[in-house]
């Protein structure tokens, strides 16, 4: 037995991936993967990939940096661990609070640490919670989102998350006060709508939704910017603006959740003022924060929030907080990282490459399968479809998002396959010719899989 296949059996034994399939008899087991370099991975057989995720929409920088192990090793040595109490502080965590002050919009100038993109949504939620009390709003509590949206998953992340295969019936989700709008996805609109018009009825069911539940019970809307693990829905032109007017209507919080579009996947620190024109309350981040090189997330608010609660002098503590909230590795690895995206100008090149991959990935739609190939920045997402006119689905079983990965996968390209999509988010060091693989590579993938149906 080589050691690769032993630490495959150890794996299939043991670990328990996100999102396992408990299917004992077809498991071929993980790939194992021994090294990342920039945007390559290699498996533990000496085989290169391009790894057009990044990771999990998180690899923003690309690993195996030197820089980056040096500035991790240092820390370690020096301070490993700090208790964040609030007696107590690290000058990392410090650091990089006020950073985010200085890139975030508008007044968004403070922060909770959390450990990761969904305690960053929960984080949000208790903050509101807190907030709507110091206001004496004692039943302003639900929130509204929207179907397809993820959000994370810790109970109360992925219950305000909409995506319908990740709240199957055995798990008994929050239902009681939060509400789900339909999903922005113009591909999948009515018939005969303009996009104009199909805006005016997602904000008619917004509005509808607030009346429905009362103003006064609703306190925050969550949004990503653009959805991603939703499929990268890219809503109707003026939607997130719409929104937001709506919730300013209702004296309801918006919050975008850029767990993924911030840090210069879509060109720029964070998406929502800069693209989408609105100025959230709240936000939320993760992933691009350290590239994936330690795991942090953070909850950033306005300081209007921050003068409501200082003002209404709480005789309560806002109980919340974790063990590693600002752990000092992670906001030294998030510091270094947001100075090489700015040494690098990674967002430059970001803003530069994102409008040549998505339109050489719009090459595709000539292909008899792709119903449409969406996206925005270093975002981007492959629909296939069993029919291109009635845009109707491959049944679920064929698991064509799959068979598509796996065929780039022998091709050395590593794609995200969801259900009847396939999805990438590459790093933003990404050139030219790694698109041009990509777009290659995609493209003879999709054939054999076209291929294998027919078999
Ligand atoms: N929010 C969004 C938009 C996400 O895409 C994700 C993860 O993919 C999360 C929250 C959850 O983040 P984490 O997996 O770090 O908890």
């Amino acid at each position: 037995k080589t050691h690769a296949q032993h630490i495959i059996e150890l794996d299939k034994a043991h670990f328990t991936h996100p999102w396992t399939v408990f299917d004992v008899f077809n498991d071929e087991g993980a790939l194992p993967i021994a090294k990342a370099e920039g945007i390559y991975i290699t498996d533990s057989q000496g085989k290169r990939y391009l790894d057009a995720v990044g990771g999990l929409w998180c690899t923003n920088i690309g690993l195996g940096r030197e820089e980056m192990a040096d500035t991790l090793a240092e820390q370690c040595r020096k301070m490993a661990y700090a208790n964040p109490f609030v007696d107590m502080t690290n000058e990392p965590a410090t650091l990089l609070a006020a950073k985010l002050a200085e890139l975030a919009p508008g007044d968004i100038d403070h922060c909770i640490f959390t450990c990761g993109g969904s305690t960053a949504v929960d984080s949000a939620y208790r903050l509101i919670q807190y907030y709507q009390n110091c206001r004496g709003k004692h039943e302003k509590k639900h929130i509204i989102s929207r179907k397809n949206a993820y959000h994370g998953s810790t109970y109360l992340s992925m219950s305000i998350g909409g995506k319908a295969g990740d709240h199957p019936p055995e798990f008994d989700f929050i239902d009681d006060f939060i509400h789900h709008l339909s999903c922005p996805n113009f591909y999948r609109a009515p018939e005969g709508l303009s996009e104009q018009a199909y805006l005016q009825t997602l904000v008619e069911e917004f509005e509808q939704t607030i009346t429905r539940i009362g103003p006064d019970k609703v306190a925050a809307f969550f949004a990503e910017p653009i959805m991603g693990a939703g499929g990268v829905i890219v809503p109707p032109n003026g939607y997130h603006r719409a929104m937001a007017d709506v919730c300013q209507r209702h004296d309801i919080l918006y919050v975008a959740d850029e767990v993924v579009t911030a840090f210069g996947r879509l060109g720029e620190w964070f998406a929502s003022e800069e693209l989408f024109d609105v100025t959230p309350d709240i936000i939320t981040c993760a992933k691009g924060i350290t590239s994936g090189y330690q795991p942090l997330g953070a909850c950033l608010y306005s300081d209007r929030i921050h003068q409501v609660i200082s003002e209404a002098g709480h005789e309560r503590c806002f109980a919340h907080g974790f063990t590693y909230s600002g752990h000092p590795i992670a906001c030294a690895a998030a510091l270094k990282n947001i100075e090489i995206i700015e040494r690098e100008k990674l967002l430059d090149n970001a803003r530069d490459i994102g409008p040549y991959f998505q339109q050489q990935m719009q090459t595709l739609t000539d292909l008899p399968i792709v119903g449409e190939v969406r996206g925005q920045g270093l975002m981007v997402c492959v629909e296939n479809v069993a029919d291109k006119n009635s845009k109707q689905l491959f049944p679920e079983a064929l698991d064509i998002g799959k068979r598509i990965s796996d065929h780039c996968e022998e091709l050395g390209l590593i794609i995200r396959p969801i259900v009847h999509l396939n999805v990438m988010s590459p790093p933003l060091t990404i050139t030219r010719e790694e698109v041009d693989f990509i777009v290659r590579t995609l493209r003879q993938a999709i054939l054999r899989a076209t291929d294998d149906l027919v078999k």
